[in-house]
């Protein structure tokens, strides 16, 4: 897949574009093409042609010609946030909504009863796979304690929380957002304005939910919230994978890409560099399970129809999902005790 960079075109002086130099991830210079003549397949929002690079070093992946100013603007004009889109949902039967609401108030909520832990005691007991659940709740400590979801959209996972007794802020663009969350108590900043020092050592957790890969500087933004978390507070980030499996079958179609609003995707081990020079001194990376079989479908409904029948028979014969090739990269990182 991986050319050389002469067979790109000379870069344009294209208006409202500005041209990479160096990998956000790890400051190298060097790449190789990764993906050429990127369109904005899902929200349409840019009619140009955009290229994905390959840093050399830590394999990260760089939009080389990122929409910058009015144009950035327009790139996000008809975007929704991720929701609903990436987790399990809550629907089956009537029997295991019950014990899916019972799981949850066991190990999410600051007061659960007694049949909350009977079955959250017996879940563990039968090894049950909770992890889809634990998606959801983004591997949140139980209640009470202090959450912000930065870039939290539409409030979505803050109001998930707010029933079980977690005290929440969250952080966005969107002023419209702010005032309505303004009214059920839960405080949210606005990105544009808020300061590095307006938390120090504040949240037991922080969320960063397909955030990552929008920001011009990722490295920054996880040092930023290294310094908002308590000693011993947890991050939960998840961003798509560079080296998933779904890049490399669909190429250029690859829902995760999202020309041009995606930026730089990191592969597992420029991610956990990142967050190792954060100041983060463990983490465990989970495998979303919920995400392979959207991304792909999506991924293919992009594809030119001719391609399709050829990419369902490498889709049935992918290998299976690894912390490696996920298609997502889903950490919860932990900052060191005092
Ligand atoms: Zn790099």
């Amino acid at each position: 897949m991986a050319s050389d960079l002469s067979s790109l075109a000379q870069s344009p002086s294209e208006e409202g574009i500005e041209l990479a130099s160096s990998c956000l991830f790890c400051g190298n210079d060097e790449f190789e093409v990764e993906a050429q003549d990127v369109r904005d397949f899902f929200f349409k929002c840019d009619d140009g042609h955009f290229d994905y690079l390959r840093c050399t070093a830590c394999s990260a992946i760089l939009l080389r010609n990122r929409p910058v100013g009015e144009r950035l603007l327009r790139a996000y004009a008809s975007y929704y946030t991720h929701g609903e889109a990436t987790g399990g949902g809550g629907g089956g039967s009537a029997a295991k909504r019950f014990i899916r609401s019972a799981y949850v108030r066991n190990r999410y909520a600051a007061a659960s009863g007694i049949i909350d832990r009977l079955i959250g005691t017996a879940l563990r007991a039968a090894s049950y796979d909770t992890s889809g659940i634990d998606e959801q709740f983004r591997f949140a400590p139980k209640a009470p304690a202090k959450v912000l979801d930065y870039g939290c959209g539409s409030g979505e996972y803050l109001l998930r929380l707010h029933p079980l007794g977690h005290d929440l802020a969250g952080a966005e663009y969107d002023p419209q957002l702010i005032g309505s969350m303004a009214g059920r108590g839960i405080a949210i900043a606005d990105v544009a304005t808020l300061e590095e020092s307006h938390w120090q050592s504040e949240f037991d957790h922080i969320t960063l939910a397909h955030v990552l890969e929008h920001v011009p500087d990722p490295a920054a933004l996880l040092r930023r919230l290294h310094g908002w978390l308590k000693p011993g507070g947890t991050l939960y980030l998840e961003v798509p994978n560079a080296d998933a499996t779904g890049l490399a079958m669909f190429g250029r179609y690859w829902r995760g890409l999202e020309a041009p609003r995606h930026f730089a995707l990191p592969s597992q081990p420029a991610l956990t560099r990142a967050l190792e020079a954060a100041g983060f001194a463990s983490w465990t990376q989970h495998i979303n399970t919920c995400a392979r079989g959207w991304v792909w479908a999506e991924s293919l409904e992009a594809t030119p129809v001719e391609d399709r029948a050829a990419l369902q028979a490498k889709m049935a014969a992918a290998p299976p999902e690894t912390r490696a090739n996920a298609e997502f990269l889903t950490f919860v990182a932990r900052k060191p005790d005092a």
